[in-house]
């Protein structure tokens, strides 16, 4: 699977982080991290993410 931020309105609050460990981070230096093709094992907790962030910055697409 594909996944990416919006960095122009992404806010580093960090939900998706909590929703999707795996997935996102929250670097020492406060901005966002994130594996851009994760395992679909994760996709679960991915798409939870996406919907828990309060920005709508992460987009899901199907790997491929
Ligand atoms: S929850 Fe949304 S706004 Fe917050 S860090 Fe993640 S992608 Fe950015």
């Amino acid at each position: 699977m594909k996944v990416s931020v919006d960095r122009s309105v992404c806010q580093n609050h960090g939900q998706c982080a909590i929703a999707a460990p795996e997935v996102f981070d929250i670097a020492d230096d406060g901005e966002l991290v994130y594996e851009p093709e994760p395992s679909d094992e994760f996709e679960a907790d991915v798409e939870d993410a996406a919907d828990v962030c309060p920005v709508q910055a992460i987009l899901v697409g199907s790997a491929g």
